[in-house]
Order: structure tokens, then sequence, then C-alpha cells
């Protein structure tokens, strides 16, 4: 890691150049809630104002810039008596995703685990994925995150560059070789000591800012023990099947796959859709069986694939503690409190 410190106006330089030749999204402020509140949406940035770098956590992570809600994985066309197959990867020129917070890298890097490195990569998550430059940046915990607990807190890869304000000016954490001849672009200086001292002073603070946390010790076998638990009921019988906390979940990568053919048969494609686990019919085969026709089953086997099944696949949770399915749903089930309930097998709940 090569470490530089530049002035703020230079930042400014970096984006405008950056959105002169590139795609740059970013956070930008969508709206407002009826408190007042700024809500705030990756979109694409067209003016250096109009990125919001101290934003607070999206509504909705980057992973639509991989994996859409709805994607054309493939077009048939019959051309005489032959089909013939297109392919599109749906790949526009190179993105740079400016602003991601820690636990959003961290998100990617997980699903670059199953989607990227496993038996059975995704061509349509690769090829997005290597077209990206990520700038992330450091943020203000808020009461809904509990990354720390996850270890999701600091981003050690997954990013070209990483910049942390330190008051006057950025820090800038260097990880590919893009990133330094990017930063060429603009006056950058090695950082003095003062730099690095005010880094760790920033870093600290905000590790005291945490204030949601999440006990895992031992979570996959208090899980395995607590599958029967009543527990599961009752957050079950709260819960709406709306799938709201998957499509907010910047971890969550079910789908499902749907194939047409136009009524003159010359025309066919086949769509790729995000789904949840916690929709009805989930886990409905063929024939009409559904192995999960309750909600608390199907919520279960949420919690069960994020705390549970990944952990003994990848040494890891597939929870990042980002906190936006709880503020996202409308039962208020929230991880920490439903991780908590199973803890103490539901004597507080
Ligand atoms: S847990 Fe909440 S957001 Fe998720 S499906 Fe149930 S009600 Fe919807
Ligand atoms: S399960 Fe909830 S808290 Fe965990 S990564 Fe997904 S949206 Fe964030």
């Amino acid at each position: 890691m090569i470490f530089r410190v530049f002035e703020k106006e230079e930042l400014k330089k970096l984006v405008e150049l950056l959105i002169a030749h590139n795609r740059v999204v970013g956070p930008v402020e969508a709206g407002k809630d009826s408190s007042g509140i700024p809500i705030y949406a990756f979109g694409e940035i067209f003016e250096f104002k109009d990125l919001r770098l101290n934003y607070t956590t999206t509504k909705l992570s980057a992973k639509k810039y991989f994996l859409p809600f709805k994607e054309e994985l493939a077009t048939f066309r019959m051309d005489t008596m032959n089909w013939q197959k297109e392919i599109n990867y749906n790949v526009k020129s190179p993105l740079i995703l400016f602003g991601l917070h820690p636990c959003d890298i961290n998100a990617l890097n997980k699903l670059d685990k199953v989607l990227i490195h496993s038996d059975y990569p995704m061509p349509y998550y690769l090829a997005k994925r290597k077209n990206t430059f990520i700038v992330g940046v450091n943020c203000e915990p808020q009461p809904s995150c509990f990354c720390r607990s996850m270890g999701t807190d600091t981003a050690m890869h997954g990013f070209d560059l990483f910049i942390t304000d330190l008051g006057n000016r950025y820090f800038a954490e260097i990880h590919t070789d893009t990133a330094y001849n990017f930063l060429k672009h603009i006056k950058t200086t090695e950082p003095c000591e003062d730099d690095h001292v005010r880094y760790m002073k920033i870093v600290s603070e905000r590790n005291k800012k945490f204030v949601t946390y999440v006990d895992t010790t031992d979570l996959m076998k208090i899980l395995d023990m607590e599958f029967q638990s009543e527990v599961w009921k009752h957050w079950g019988d709260r819960c709406l099947a709306c799938g709201t906390c998957s499509s907010v979940c910047p971890t969550c990568y079910c789908y499902g796959v749907e194939e047409s053919v136009d009524i003159d048969l010359k025309r066919a494609r086949k769509l790729k859709m995000l789904y949840s686990c916690n929709l009805i019919d989930f886990a409905e085969v063929a024939g009409g069986h559904n192995f999960r026709p309750e909600r608390s089953t199907r919520l279960k086997y949420r919690y069960y694939h994020k705390h549970r099944g990944f952990v003994e696949a990848f040494e890891e949770s597939l929870c990042v503690g980002c906190g936006r399915c709880g503020e996202a749903c409308l039962a208020e089930i929230r991880v920490p409190d439903v991780i908590n309930s199973v803890r103490s097998n539901g004597v507080r709940v």
C-alpha cells in the first residue's frame, strides 16, 4: 500500500477529470424524509457538487451496478431454421464507483467469493466487477450500523483508492497502479508524521462511535442448537414476507430466471431477476410442493444462510452489518434483535 495526502481542492480536480472520461457514480442526495433528513442513493455524478461524500448509509447498496434487479442474459432469434443466440454482459464504459463505505466494499468482496471464485463463476457479474474502479471513503457510524461486530468496519482490499477526511486534507491509501496513475494528475505529497497521527486519531475516534453490537461468538454452533427454537416463529409471525430486506441487502444474490418466447416464435429471451428467500414461492418446486411454506421457515433460512451456511463455506458471515434491512423492514425486524433473541433462546424477544 502507498500512502499520499492531498488538499481538499485537489479532490474536485480529480473527480472532474474522472467525469470527463468515464461514467462516475457515487452518493447523491435523492430527497428528504418527512423530518427533513436527507435520503442518499448511489447515482450518476455529472458535476463534483452532486457528490455527497459525507453521506450516511444509502437506502440501496451499490450491488445494483453488479447484480441489477432485472437483467437480460441472452436473446434468441430464429434465423431461417436456426436459433441465433446473443449474449450480452451488459457492460457499459468503465465505471468509477466513488465513495463506497467500508461495509459496502466488504459486501462486494463477499459476493466475489461466490460469484467469481467459486466453482461456477458468473460471467455477467465478473465482467462488471472487472470493469470498475472503486474509491472508498471513511464513514461516520450510524445507530443502525453493526459492521464493527461483523469485522467489516474497515476494508483491507477490494478497492483501488481509499480516502479519509483529515479535516483540512485527505489521507489516501493507494491499492492499485490505476489509482497511482490517476493521482499523478493532482498534487499529492507523502504524509508527514502529523498526518499519520491525525489519521490514527480519526480512526480511533470513529471506533468509539459504534453503538450497536452483536455478539457473534460461537454463533454457528448456537444456530445449530436453536434450529427448533420458538424464536423463529416469533419473528416469522411478524414478517410480512415482502422481500424488502433482500432487495436492500448488499450481499443477497439469489435470483430466478425466466424464459419467454414471442408469439410469432421469432424471438426469445432469458431474464434474470433478483429474488428473496422470504417470498412465499422461493422454495416451491415443480409439481407445486413448497419446502418452506411458512414465513418463519423462510426467515430462518435467510439467517442460516447468512450466519451459518456461508460461514461454513467461506469462514465469514454473509452479513456486513450495514443495518439496511432493519431500517427498511416495516415489521421492524432487525438483525441484532433476531440474533440476540436466538442467543438468549427467546427469553427476551
Ligand atoms: S424481514 Fe421485514 S423486510 Fe424482510 S420479508 Fe420480512 S417483513 Fe419484509
Ligand atoms: S443482512 Fe441486513 S445488515 Fe446484514 S448485510 Fe444484509 S442488509 Fe446489511
